[in-house]
């Protein structure tokens, strides 16, 4: 059993087909240059290796052993995994499917490798509730916009097709467990407060979710300074939580329904993530860093490092962006709303390459991952699947007092402007006093103006696809 972003022993196919098949052996493979490529951060990387001691640890009470194995680069990979099959004598290797381009190429390889010397291989799809290609158009080709995509999906969905599979029996005697305390050097300790790892935190942090506030999710998801939304995205990018065990949990709540008003709104946040998935699986030149819409990769981004410098550190003079962007930094995690409003910030008041945002945001998430953070980001620069259109474009003022009304996170996030009024928090300048916080980068009709003009003129000369 080949473990990757599928960190967990419940609801695990690929685990319970090996142990089916049994006596298993458990591999994990340490990729740390192709990982640096990926622009994978510490805290991501801390946290994995903290959810694979956890999953270590259930391993071995199962009596199966979890071995970890280096291969730097993906091209590495297949001659590792093989060395270790004839290592271990194993006939079978099993794994849950990746689906960024890279990830694939490297499945492809093995699978060639395993089966040019006698492996058998089952590829199996643990990380989505509908695998990629099993919801298409009329057409028989791919969705490229989240509504439709939904309609079919739900339709599609049958009811048992989203229970979790049940977590295997004991293989044998339970066996020493493997523990790291560093994973491509980073040291495990790092972020561990904030980020506990493992199937049961994760499983804590769903139940609490849905017993105590998914009811107010679609009232209070918007809020940064609430706690609005489920707080589960690290669980489920490195799999110590799937998205069919959230899509039972919901439909728990509605009687075994999973649709229920209740739950509805969030569930919807769980099909997008299906969704990306698909995208990036089913268009390839996305994970090569094309944008999905190809004519929009003619827009002329501005080179300004300075200005992107200020945007990483949170220092651009709006404070609903520099909050945002400074939780990213103090912690590994920001709220949605401020992804979208500092993604469009980047993109259309700075006019710098959502590709630089989205690599910034692969280094500090602990969350990050491939398909929701490119899909986030082409949605924000609107050159994405169901883009913003790209002259609607967010006021960060404006948003700041809609979504910060009592202005109680920005406050926290900048203690600099802790003691402004309500009226000035968000255009520190009208308070006419000395601010340790800086003038705005960019005035905000301009810079919308302009990245407007500049859209508009390219768009023209290029037709859209
Ligand atoms: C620019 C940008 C970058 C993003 N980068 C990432 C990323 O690297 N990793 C990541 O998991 N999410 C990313 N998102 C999506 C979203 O912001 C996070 O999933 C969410 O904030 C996580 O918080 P939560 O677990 O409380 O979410 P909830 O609102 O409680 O949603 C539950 C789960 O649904 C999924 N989900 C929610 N919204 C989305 C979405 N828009 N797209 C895909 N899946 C979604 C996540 O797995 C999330 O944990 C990004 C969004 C934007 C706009």
């Amino acid at each position: 059993m080949w473990f990757r972003n599928d960190l967990r022993i419940a609801d695990n196919p690929a685990l319970v087909a090996a142990c089916e098949s049994g006596p298993v052996v458990a591999c994990f493979v340490v990729s740390s240059a192709q990982w640096r490529d990926h622009a994978v951060g510490e805290r991501r990387l801390a946290f994995l290796g903290r959810s694979l001691n956890a999953v270590a640890v259930a391993l071995a009470k199962l009596g199966i052993p979890l071995k970890l194995i280096e291969a730097p680069h993906f091209d590495d990979v297949p001659g590792a995994l093989l060395a270790l099959a004839e290592q271990t004598g194993v006939r079978q290797l099993m794994f849950n499917a990746e689906y960024p381009g890279n990830e694939q190429k490297r499945d492809d390889a093995v699978v060639t490798v395993m089966q040019a010397n006698g492996i058998a291989v089952m590829r199996t799809h643990g990380g989505v509730s509908m695998p990629p290609g099993t919801i298409m158009t009329q057409k028989d080709t791919p969705f490229s916009v989240y509504t439709p995509f939904k309609r079919r999906w739900l339709e599609r969905l049958q009811p048992d097709q989203f229970r979790p599979v049940a977590a295997p029996s004991p293989q044998g005697e339970k066996v020493p467990a493997m523990h790291l305390d560093s994973l491509a050097g980073v040291p495990l300790a790092l972020g561990s407060e904030s980020w506990p790892a493992g199937e049961q935190v994760a499983q804590n942090h769903l139940k609490e979710f849905l017993n105590k506030h998914v009811v107010q999710y679609e009232s209070q998801r918007n809020f940064p300074g609430l706690h609005g939304t489920s707080n589960i995205s690290a669980y489920l990018s490195v799999g110590s939580l799937s998205s069919n065990q959230c899509l039972y949990a919901a439909s728990e709540m509605n009687r075994g329904r999973l649709r229920g008003p209740a739950t509805d709104s969030w569930v919807d946040q769980i099909i997008w993530r299906d969704f990306y998935r698909h995208v990036i699986a089913l268009f390839p030149h996305v994970s090569k860093g094309f944008a999905f819409k190809r004519s929009y990769d003619s827009i002329p981004w501005r080179d300004a490092p300075q200005e992107l410098a200020a945007w990483q550190q949170g220092v651009t003079g709006y404070p609903l962006v520099d909050a945002g962007m400074r939780q990213l930094l103090n912690t590994g995690w920001m709220h949605n709303r401020l992804r979208m409003v500092t993604a469009m910030f980047l993109t259309k008041h700075l006019l710098i390459d959502w590709r630089h945002g989205e690599r910034h945001f692969m280094q500090q998430l602990v969350d990050g991952d491939f398909a929701a953070n490119n899909g986030g980001w082409q949605w924000s620069a609107s050159t994405g699947t169901d883009a913003t259109p790209y002259f609607r474009i967010f006021n960060p003022t404006t948003q700041g007092r809609r979504f910060d009304p009592l202005g109680r996170f920005t406050r926290e996030m900048l203690p600099e402007l802790a003691d402004l009024s309500d009226r000035h928090l968000f255009e520190p300048r009208k308070a006419g006093i000395g601010l340790d916080y800086p003038e705005p980068i960019v005035e905000h009709k301009f810079a919308r103006q302009r990245a407007i003009e500049v859209f508009r003129s390219q768009l023209s000369s290029h037709p859209t696809d």
